[in-house]
């Protein structure tokens, strides 16, 4: 087997996606072999319970310019992607869905704009089909939250679908933080960026990979990662807290001096308006210091310092146990 560096690395998470790897891998090739430029794809088995780890061996045999790379176990979506992009070779990385709701017939229109000199080229959605309300509605909102509170400028509806020029890929690979948000961190390191819009699919088969407990992990771990906000709301909650109740505190001792009769009695007295007051400030601090402990869980993972990702076996690389893009090259 020859290992001419490849102009273009395809990157694609695969977990439980049986039904769809086969067609994934020809459509990705038909797409992008009128380019006339070597390319591979490189697929990440994300710890499948399904043949999927058998199908892409099979497509491996046949056509070498498939490679996989199998975790352990199963890691998650992000750092699926982490470990495709440390393993490419190519001089240009695209990461795409592997469930065809990236059309890989986008990629040539990103492999253009690379061309013209932009570094990061991002696939922005301009239409989704077949998603849940709920999904559309939460991931707009999320999105908008996002940009309005951190401080990088993360573009709206634009998802991990993307191109990234090696030089980024290297860069990106140096960044070995755990709950990464690749979506951020690609915009977070600079580059010439540009956004070409497409048509986002329905999930051609199989069913979504994210069920909500992983969708808010996920708005946590862009959250936290690029935004010390939630962090900032607990002051402010505290200096409003504290205004009110000293215009409370005013309040109720300008009506025992001045006011004739009792007024105290039925307005700031009595059990009930205690007891809420109680237990909204209860709730109060116990939300703050949950929102602490998202920020003191993420600095104890990172303080492990374990890997990101442990694979398994890698099939198709030249030198499998040390991935491209982190080797010292120069
Ligand atoms: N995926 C993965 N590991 C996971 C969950 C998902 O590698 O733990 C892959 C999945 O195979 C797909 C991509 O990540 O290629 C996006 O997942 P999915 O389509 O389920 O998410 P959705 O499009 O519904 O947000
Ligand atoms: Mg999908």
């Amino acid at each position: 087997m020859t290992h001419e560096q490849p102009t273009i690395s395809v990157v694609a998470p695969v977990y439980n996606e049986e039904q769809l790897i086969e067609e994934f891998c020809q459509r990705v090739a038909a797409a992008l072999e009128p380019l006339g430029e070597p390319f591979e794809i490189v697929l990440v088995n994300d710890g499948s319970r399904d043949r999927s780890p058998e199908l892409m061996r099979a497509i491996h045999a046949r056509d070498p310019r498939v490679k996989a790379v199998y975790f352990s176990k199963n890691f998650g979506h992000q750092l699926a992607i982490t470990a495709g992009t440390d393993y490419a070779q190519g001089h240009a990385v695209v990461v795409i869905d592997s469930d065809l709701q990236d059309p890989p017939e986008v990629i040539p229109d990103l492999v253009a704009k690379w061309r013209e000199g932009y570094e990061v080229v991002y696939a922005v959605r301009a239409e989704r089909e077949g998603e849940t309300w709920f999904k559309t509605v939460t991931a707009a909102l999320f999105y908008r939250l996002i940009v309005q509170i951190t401080s990088v400028n993360i573009p709206v509806d634009t998802g991990d679908f993307r191109l990234m020029d090696r030089k980024v890929v290297d860069t990106l690979s140096r960044m070995r933080e755990h709950h990464r948000f690749m979506r951020g961190l690609s915009v977070w390191v600079g580059f010439k960026q540009a956004g070409v819009p497409y048509r986002r699919h329905a999930r051609k088969a199989g069913d979504t990979k994210y069920p909500l407990r992983k969708m808010l992990k996920f708005a946590l771990d862009g959250i936290t990662s690029f935004s010390y906000l939630p962090l900032q709301l607990a002051t402010y909650l505290g200096f409003i807290t504290a205004a009110l109740s000293l215009l409370f505190l005013i309040a109720v001792v300008m009506m025992r001096l001045f006011y004739a009769g009792d007024p105290i009695d039925s307005a700031f007295y009595g059990q009930a308006s205690t007891l809420a007051m109680v237990l909204f400030l209860g709730a109060v601090q116990l939300v703050s210091i949950g929102i602490i402990g998202e920020y003191v869980g993420r600095i104890y993972d990172e303080v492990k310092g374990r890997p990101l990702y442990i694979v398994a076996d890698a099939l198709g690389f030249e030198d499998e146990s040390q991935p491209y893009s982190l080797r010292d090259r120069r």
